[in-house]
């Protein structure tokens, strides 16, 4: 009898999981003080920061956080705060961070897409990661062979992705789309080559447009998307422009979750998982501008998610410490599938799924 009841449980649990596919979006170095928050006073009315102080007041200062925010992330606060959730508002003692010693991006993106915070990988080198990714893993199952796929701005993914040896197609960087370019490929590679220097080989934008090019194309079930211009401007110094592409940013997830839903493969049966490498120093240290080992704050993170198998719980306010090293596993589980890599890797977060 036991073993009956146990059989009709697994038999539920696994027919009412409506995920089919997954997409991890990134943005590097996004400050989990702005995701809550939205402009921070202490930037944007200062003229070192925020040179257009002015303009930027007028665009995305507002009286409250919850405005403010809301003006900053309008996808991010109106869909996702009423249908999936948010982690990471220390405010409120709930706190993410990375597991890894290092708060760069190397070691971040690996301890996301591996679970497993890996002490060897303590620079921005460009080699190949030894540990297995999540989609690796994923597109070594003939379920998901060939419907895995990355795309992102810096150009060292091919090697935190291995893509030699996991065989995923990663577009990187300014590497261009030249096997049977759509009209709107052809678009992208001329915008690449003749617009003037992006902070890295290409802007956001354009990896945006690829993403969506290859999607509509070739309909992946499992999508990794990485954006770069938040921590090129955070970095230069200019709020400015780290605004803006923060911005822009939330307006990507908006249009991209939007073709999901108008496409019966997508609709209903998808789950973004959205979060960052790493965050960055403290304001009156002068140190938002940079992140690494001895920058303690820059190890804050947070991570929004959302899709059919999560409870609309919006803004999380669980007293609780989540890690990176936890995501991978978290995004495997949406497939109903269990992310081994022969390494110590952090669980799935529980509350994410129904
Ligand atoms: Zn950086």
């Amino acid at each position: 009898m036991k073993k009956i009841i146990l059989f009709l449980f697994i038999s539920f649990t696994s027919f009412a999981q409506k995920t089919e596919n997954v997409f991890i979006i990134t943005s590097d170095g996004l400050r989990w003080q702005d995701m809550f928050s939205g402009a921070d006073s202490a930037l944007i009315f200062d003229k070192t920061y925020t040179k257009d102080s002015a303009a930027m007041v007028k665009k995305f200062w507002k009286k409250t956080a919850a405005e403010r925010r809301e003006t900053l992330f309008p996808f991010m606060w109106n869909k996702i705060k009423n249908e999936g959730q948010i982690y990471g508002n220390r405010w409120l003692g709930n706190f993410m961070d990375v597991e890894n010693i290092y708060r760069f991006s190397y070691p971040g993106y690996n301890e996301i897409l591996t679970g497993y915070a890996d002490i060897k990988i303590n620079s921005n080198d460009k080699k190949d990661n030894e540990n297995v990714t999540v989609l690796e893993f994923l597109n070594n199952k003939p379920k998901y062979k060939g419907k895995v796929a990355a795309f992102s701005t810096w150009d060292c993914f091919p090697y935190i992705i291995n893509e030699k040896r996991s065989g995923i197609p990663v577009n990187s960087g300014d590497e261009k789309v030249i096997v049977n370019p759509s009209p709107k490929e052809v678009l992208l590679n001329e915008i690449m080559e003749m617009s003037p220097p992006a902070h890295a080989e290409r802007a956001d934008f354009v990896t945006y447009f690829f993403a969506k090019e290859y999607v509509e194309k070739n309909k992946p079930k499992v999508l990794f998307l990485s954006f770069d211009d938040t921590d090129g401007w955070a970095h230069a110094g200019n709020y400015k422009e780290y605004l803006e592409s923060a911005h822009s940013f939330d307006k990507y997830l908006q249009d991209l979750w939007d073709y999901c839903q108008s496409q019966p493969k997508y609709k209903d049966k998808t789950t973004f998982i959205i979060t960052t490498d790493h965050g960055r120093g403290d304001i009156i240290k002068s140190e938002w501008t940079s992140h690494g080992q001895r920058i303690r704050d820059a190890a804050q993170i947070w991570m929004a998610v959302i899709g059919p198998d999560t409870p609309a719980m919006g803004e999380v306010k669980t007293k609780q410490n989540l890690f990176q090293n936890q995501i991978a596993k978290t995004a495997a589980a949406f497939l109903g599938e269990n992310f081994e890599n022969g390494k110590e890797i952090g669980k799935a977060i529980s509350s994410t799924k129904k």
